[in-house]
This record gives C-alpha cells, sequence and structure tokens, in this order.
C-alpha cells in the first residue's frame, strides 16, 4: 500500500527501491541467467596496474602488515580470520576485474556461503557470495551492492567454477564542507552479464543500516572481505579513470 501511494506521483526509482527495509527477505530475488561456463582468464589491457598475476600478494597488505591469506597454484585464497586485504596502492575512479571462485564442496547456508566482498575505497561493497542455488536477502547476494540493490539478475555459476565481476566504479564527491556533491556510482558486470547499470549508492555499505555518506579521501585501497569463508581470487587488475565530466 505505501509502495503504491509513493508511486502516484512519478516518484524516482530509486525511492521505490528505498521503500524496502535493508535485509528484507520478502524483497523479490532477481531472475536467475546462466552465464555460460567459465572461460580462461581474461587478458589483462596494456594500461592495466595487475593487483594478482598469479605468483605473489605484493600488491596486497593486511591492516597489521603483510598479507597472510593462502597462496595456491596461480590463485590466493582467504585465510579465515586474518582480516581484510588491502592494495597497498590506493584508487579513485576505476575500471576492476576480479576473477574468483567459491569453495567447492560448498558448506554452510545463505551469508554463511562462500562470503567475501570486493570493497572500492575500502567502503563500497560488491558483495561476493556463493548465489548458486543459496538463498539469502535479494540486496546480499552475489553481485549486490551490498544492503542497497539486488544484481538486476542472478548471474552466478556454480561452487568452485571462477566467476567474473568487470566494476565501473566512479567515486563519491563532497563539497569543501564534507556534504555529499555527488554520490558514487556504479556499473557491474558479472559473468559477462549487467547486473547494475551506473547506480548511485545511497553511501557506504553497513550490515543491517543505512550508513550514508562521510567525506573521505579521494583515493583509498581497495579491499577484499574475510568474512570466514575460503573464497579463491586470481586474474585481478585496475585501470585508472580520469575523472567524469
Ligand atoms: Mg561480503
Amino acid at each position: 500500500m505505501t509502495l503504491a501511494v509513493l508511486l502516484i506521483a512519478g516518484a524516482p526509482l530509486v525511492a521505490q527501491e528505498r521503500e524496502w527495509p535493508i535485509h528484507s527477505m520478502d524483497r523479490p530475488r532477481p531472475p536467475i541467467v546462466n552465464p555460460g561456463p567459465a572461460g580462461a582468464p581474461l587478458p589483462t589491457p596494456a594500461d592495466a596496474i595487475v593487483l594478482f598475476g598469479g605468483r605473489d600478494l605484493a600488491e596486497w597488505q593486511s591492516a597489521e602488515g603483510p598479507a597472510r591469506w593462502t597462496l595456491g597454484d596461480g590463485f590466493f585464497e582467504v585465510a579465515p580470520r586474518t582480516g581484510t586485504l588491502r592494495t597497498r596502492r590506493a584508487f579513485g575512479d576505476v575500471q576492476l576485474h576480479v576473477e574468483w571462485a567459491a569453495p567447492n564442496p560448498p558448506s554452510g547456508a545463505g551469508q554463511g556461503r562462500g562470503n567475501s566482498g570486493v570493497f572500492l575505497m575500502g567502503y563500497y561493497e560488491v558483495q561476493i557470495l556463493d548465489s548458486y542455488q543459496n538463498d539469502t536477502y535479494a540486496d546480499g547476494q552475489a553481485a549486490s551492492l551490498y544492503g542497497q540493490f539486488p544484481p538486476l539478475v542472478n548471474a552466478s555459476r556454480p561452487p568452485g567454477e571462477w566467476q567474473t565481476y568487470d566494476i565501473v566504479f566512479r567515486q563519491p564527491r563532497f563539497n569543501a564542507d564534507g556534504s555529499l556533491l555527488r554520490p558514487a556510482r556504479m556499473t557491474v558486470l558479472h559473468n559477462g552479464v549487467l547486473v547494475h547499470d551506473a547506480v548511485e549508492l545511497q553511501g557506504r555499505t553497513a550490515h543491517m543500516r543505512r550508513a550514508g555518506y562521510q567525506a573521505h579521501e579521494d583515493r583509498r585501497p581497495l579491499e577484499l572481505q574475510d568474512h570466514g569463508d575460503r573464497v579463491r581470487f586470481r586474474n585481478i587488475w585496475v585501470r585508472e579513470l580520469p575523472e567524469r565530466p
């Protein structure tokens, strides 16, 4: 009823999205789209910065010091409870390519299955989760902008198979007094399938609450989340983008 009232006046779509309580189990799940089989690692463009090329974690660190996640043959894996990994470099507007795989065989359910995440600037999460035949709230499934926007479709591959995120991130801009000038914007493809089309974020990622925006630096590290699940990563590269006009 409330939703209908809001829509009468042609309220913008964002108002409709905000009508759902955070992590609502009633929010419809996106339709499932089979993205096809995993391919070879995507080639790296000439102007990209390689953040993981298969051999070492030199571009990464933990809050306390060196990266302590587990290095495998051409991949690395979350070492549970060793903490978030962050890049040594800091970034603003980027195109980011990440390949990941959820543990196989899967264990756990809902948010407890194959959970990790890519945090742009350390604040804005594209959720990593095993969302193949694993239900959770729509704004927390794989490729959701966690707590804010479900993906347009569920393009998940089964656990153990490599999946890709291609993310175009435009950082938020702040006025000199710290107020928001322009929200962050995110475009995301999951396994080559569009799941977010220049979506304007509502603020920083938070659990069970709407955090809104707080001003921050123009460049901050990218982060990968340690949520206790042994999610694997390979072939991570980033292209720095000029500020949009
Ligand atoms: Mg996560």
